[in-house]
């Protein structure tokens, strides 16, 4: 099964997952691992995730262990049809489309849970919350009865039709998963969130904070792909540019780094104080959006929160002023508001980079519509930092699959064993030799003399 663009674009999918399976080491051994185990023989996968080529080899190894694989991309403009057409063609069921609009993503997402996988890999949490609100709704119709925007719309109108149509569809397919392992900082609050009010379905792994995760692929990943995005978007000379970053957490960090090394003045705002320092102390200036919109020329948006850049913000900003965001969603740019502001006039100059001029004359340049930048206008991040994220993706998955008969519907982390063997499977790829502390050191700083080297509370 499959509803993708055209499968004649196969070969050139099947050409860029080869070239990103060499810089992917630690996964590649997991795929010949995989390949003699089987760990997943027999199991049903759904993924929702960014479909491009360094998930797509993130699919080929779970299909090596013998999952049957039904994938949908998580945000419809990073989705690559070639890359989507290799996936049909290796036999995984792949409903995913370029560009599709909020209705099509809703229905692909539909059809990748539709046939009761045993575990999910979301990106988001959009494959969770499609359950856990189909499920409510089973119960409350007035749960989807006020959409609030136009993917809600077309997510409430999705669950609606499909209870309608076969009543009492959305628990069974809850009960039958055993569990999600989630990739993101958002879909990890979400996660959290439902735990905390007592209404997690199933067991979830937080892949996220992994150390090998958040601080690498969040951090260093976003240092290399969000100038990327904007350049590849813009071609413009960043150096010389005033740049304001939103949020110095994890992804701020690498933004702000990333912008600072490219020569640009660096801002950025924070409502954290402890952020706030650590910003000062990488030498940043500190300050608030209201405060730079007649000083930057570029703003990125980093938080994971939403109305951190207004139409009214962008009603006021410099002419020329780039605006993107690496976060989330597109509320963190006030998108919707800006599309119905006023006088406010769209020129879209190329795909995802739209111009709005605004009534006075002045004009801002919104990249990839509010989304991710780096998945929009570029390919996200490299893959040996996806190497990472990912083979936490499939330790998460085993763990998910092996404990399946205790596990108990909360959300839970990998152990730091297994942190510390993704870091210390990828050094090799950079040349670097580790130091062994011998018994003494081992016994005077309080660890194992092969690990785990930190207590669970350091913060690396
Ligand atoms: P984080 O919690 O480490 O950082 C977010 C920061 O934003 C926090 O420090 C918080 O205090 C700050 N913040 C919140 N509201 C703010 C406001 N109104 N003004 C200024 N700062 C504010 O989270 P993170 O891991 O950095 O992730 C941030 C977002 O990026 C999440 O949505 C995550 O899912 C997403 N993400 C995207 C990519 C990507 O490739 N595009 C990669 C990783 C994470
Ligand atoms: N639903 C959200 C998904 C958040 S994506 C959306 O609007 O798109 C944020 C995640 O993208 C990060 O946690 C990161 O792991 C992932 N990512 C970054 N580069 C990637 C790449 N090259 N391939 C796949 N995923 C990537």
């Amino acid at each position: 099964m499959y509803d993708i663009l055209d499968i004649s674009l196969a070969p050139s999918g099947r050409d860029k997952i080869d070239w990103v399976r060499d810089n992917m080491p630690l996964l590649r051994s997991y795929e010949e691992e995989f390949s003699k185990t089987r760990p997943f023989e027999g199991i049903r996968l759904a993924l929702s995730i960014h479909l491009e080529a360094k998930t797509a080899y993130l699919c080929k190894v779970l299909l090596a262990g013998g999952a049957e694989m039904f994938v949908t991309g998580s945000n419809p403009l990073s989705t690559q049809d070639d890359v989507a057409a290799a996936l049909v063609h290796q036999g995984m069921h792949v409903f995913a489309v370029h560009g599709a609009s909020p209705e099509e993503y809703e229905q692909d997402l539909r059809r990748v849970l539709e046939i009761g996988p045993d575990l999910i890999v979301d990106d988001g949490g959009d494959a969770t919350l499609l359950l856990h609100l189909g499920c409510r709704a089973e119960k409350d119709p007035s749960a989807i009865a006020k959409p609030t925007c136009e993917e809600e719309k077309a997510l409430f109108a999705t669950i609606a039709a499909r209870i309608k149509r076969r009543p009492g569809w959305f628990a069974r397919a809850a009960a039958a998963v055993r569990g999600v392992s989630e990739e993101t900082t958002t879909g990890v609050h979400r996660l959290y969130q439902l735990e905390a009010k007592g209404e997690l379905l199933f067991p979830a792994v937080n892949v996220n904070d992994s150390v090998t995760k958040s601080k690498f692929d969040n951090i260093y990943g976003c240092r290399e792909s969000l100038v990327d995005g904007i350049k590849r978007a813009t071609d413009v000379m960043l150096a010389g540019k005033n740049a304001f970053v939103c949020g110095y957490g994890d992804v701020g960090k690498g933004c702000a780094e990333s912008l600072r090394e490219n020569h640009c003045r660096v801002r950025v705002s924070e409502v954290d104080p402890i952020c706030a320092l650590q910003a000062c102390m990488a030498g940043f200036d500190v300050g608030t959006v209201e405060d730079a919109l007649k000083w930057a020329n570029l703003f990125v948006t980093t938080t994971g929160n939403v109305d951190i850049i207004t139409a009214e913000h962008m009603a006021k900003m410099r002419d020329r002023t780039i605006v993107c965001n690496i976060g989330h969603f597109d509320d963190e740019i006030q998108v919707a508001r800006l599309m119905s502001w006023p006088g406010v006039k769209r020129t879209n100059i190329k795909p995802q980079v739209d111009k709005f001029t605004f009534p006075d004359g002045h004009s801002i340049y919104l990249l990839a519509e509010g989304r991710l930048v780096n998945l929009g206008c570029a390919t996200g991040h490299p893959g040996f930092v996806m190497s990472n994220s990912f083979t936490n993706q499939c330790l998460a998955q085993m763990k998910l699959w092996k404990e399946r008969a205790s596990a108990k519907p909360q959300v839970v982390r990998l152990p730091k064993e297994l942190d510390e063997e993704v870091a210390r499977l990828h050094l090799a790829a950079c040349g670097a030799k580790l130091t062994k502390l011998t018994k003494r050191q081992a016994d005077y700083i309080g660890v194992n003399v092969n690990g785990p080297f930190k207590p669970d509370y350091y913060r690396y």
